[in-house]
């Protein structure tokens, strides 16, 4: 192993040795080495396995949680264009479209060198996948009529990123869980290192280069209600994201980028997964209204996530989907028509919407609800029970006539409502993560307000701004996992490069 675990220093500057008896718990150990990762999700292993296969030899990754993964442990696929795999079944899907989406789509606020540097790299990084022994299942979209750019792995991303920290640990590299970066060794402008803590005590590992990746800021209830348009957006899949890495960088001089733009996903409740079967019956786009009793978007919305987001916050942040014991008969029998990732696909029965529905109701939190009337289904969901009634009416007027006279849904998505039980499901913003805090350039330097880069320091994945304008993009599916990946490939080749060992 090439780690240098070093002496344990006093505070004074006395030296003592690991063994030696009454250790203050102030004691601080330190170690040198040529790179240190922070954060060991899909970004950060992709980071160090590149940056030592770029000939780095003694890379340090440190993870604040016991397990290494973040939220990639629950990601499915990533996005690449021009990939072999794509060609291999005949999806085309040009560098150039996928370029000049990603840019539109931002209205050109999204940093334009450094979308043309992720697209560059992300065919080559599923061969290097590859190369790593990461399998690949197929290729798809994650929302109707996208290109073909969803890369989904064999095991899903959780295999993918174990299978890298393997070789990164077979190859010589140091994993060190409960190890939370703290701060950054600033030293007259250059970043020499990171101080962390390791079983409450100080650790302080001197580098040559660091790169960030904490995977954003989902659970700071400070950033989240400083930054976003609603603060109690539901975090799914993140704990501990409180935006360490973010702030780190700001603190040696990095500027803000991309603060506020939020992964959104489908509008939910804390503690459900996509695969839930009373969240998945609630997700599908038949009728939801707002928390005064009025329709609010046309409810297929919820199939592109980034704009079902936006529409929830905009009406308030409450969206109550009501159905019937007729459409629910029809979720158990023939199963759903909106699939949920690759957790439910399309056709699933809801077996299981019973059980859940009744553990959520005893719960007491008041997001699920059933009435043999509409009246007292109102009364439940403390909505007006005129316009609940108006609003019921006018949708089984659209269901009849086959045609949405309001916002022009898709009629094969126009149910009545008029068969009791009567269910009703409270859903509010949820997200998969934040998507930017610190400026970086198309290498993943962390850049300050004069656009000069920070002597090493790159920040990549989550923490890095510019792959997006103010809304996540989901025509490019999987960017963001392919963001973390190539984002972290790029740093770490170029901070192999600072450091001088590329090969
Ligand atoms: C249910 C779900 C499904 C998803 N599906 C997809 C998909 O199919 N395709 C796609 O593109 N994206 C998907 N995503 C998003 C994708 O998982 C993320 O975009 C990606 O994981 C981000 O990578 P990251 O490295 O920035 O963050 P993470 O993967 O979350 O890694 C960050 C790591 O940093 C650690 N950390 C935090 N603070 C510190 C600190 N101070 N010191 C040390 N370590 C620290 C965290 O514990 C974590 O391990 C999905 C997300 C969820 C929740």
């Amino acid at each position: 192993m090439n780690i240098q675990v070093g002496r344990i220093l006093l505070a004074s500057g006395l030296a003592l040795f690991a063994a030696a008896p009454f250790t203050p718990a102030s004691a601080q150990k330190s170690m040198s080495v040529d790179l240190v990762v922070v954060g060991a999700g899909g970004s950060g292993v992709s980071a160090a396995r590149q940056a030592q296969m770029s000939g780095v030899k003694n890379v340090v990754l440190i993870e604040k949680q016991p397990a290494i993964g973040g939220t990639a442990n629950f990601c499915e696929g990533m996005f690449a264009a021009e990939s072999s795999l794509q060609s291999q079944v005949g999806i085309v899907v040009t560098r150039e479209h996928a370029f000049r989406t990603i840019m539109e789509y931002s209205h050109w606020k999204a940093n334009p060198r450094l979308v043309r540097a992720f697209i560059d790299k992300s065919a080559e990084s599923i061969e290097w996948m590859k190369q790593n022994g990461v399998a690949f299942k197929y290729v798809a979209a994650t929302t109707p009529g996208a290109p073909m750019t969803w890369h989904v792995f064999d095991g899903l991303c959780k295999k993918a990123v174990n299978t890298l920290a393997a070789r990164f640990t077979e190859n010589g590299g140091k994993i060190l869980t409960k190890t939370p970066g703290k701060s950054l060794i600033n030293e007259k402008g250059t970043v020499l290192g990171v101080t962390a803590e390791q079983d409450g005590a100080p650790l302080e590992i001197r580098a040559k280069a660091v790169i960030i990746a904490t995977g954003g800021y989902a659970n700071s209830k400070e950033l989240m209600t400083k930054y976003t348009d609603y603060p109690d957006t539901i975090p799914i899949g993140n704990i501990g994201k409180d935006g360490d890495g973010i702030k780190m960088a700001w603190a040696a001089g990095a500027a803000k980028e991309g603060m506020g733009v939020l992964q959104t996903y489908r509008p939910g409740l804390p503690k459900y997964l996509a695969n839930s079967h009373l969240m998945a019956a609630a997700r599908q786009p038949y009728l939801w209204i707002d928390h005064n009793g009025f329709r609010f978007t046309d409810e297929t919305i919820q199939s592109n996530w980034p704009f079902a987001g936006n529409a929830l916050v905009k009406s308030g942040g409450t969206a109550i989907s009501i159905f019937d014991a007729d459409t629910r008969k029809f979720l158990e029998t023939n199963g759903i028509e909106q699939p949920m990732g690759e957790y439910l696909h399309s056709g699933s029965k809801l077996m299981k919407f019973e059980e859940e529905l009744q553990k959520e109701i005893a719960t007491g939190n008041n997001k699920a609800f059933v009435a043999n009337s509409l009246a007292e289904l109102a009364q439940k969901i403390g909505v007006n029970p005129a316009v609940l009634e108006e609003t019921i009416t006018q949708n089984n007027t659209f269901a009849e006539q086959r045609a949405d006279g309001q916002f022009f849904k898709s009629p094969k998505f126009l149910r009545p409502v008029k068969t009791p039980p009567f269910y009703a499901v409270k859903l509010h913003p949820t997200m998969l993560g934040t998507l930017g805090g610190v400026r970086v350039n198309e290498k993943l330097q962390a850049v300050g307000e004069n656009g000069m880069p920070i002597p090493g320091l790159y920040v990549v994945g989550n923490d890095a701004g510019g792959m997006y304008g103010d809304t996540y993009d989901l025509l490019m599916s999987g960017s963001t996992m392919g963001f973390a990946v190539n984002s972290g490939r790029i740093a770490g080749e170029n901070a192999a490069k600072y450091i001088g060992a590329a090969k």
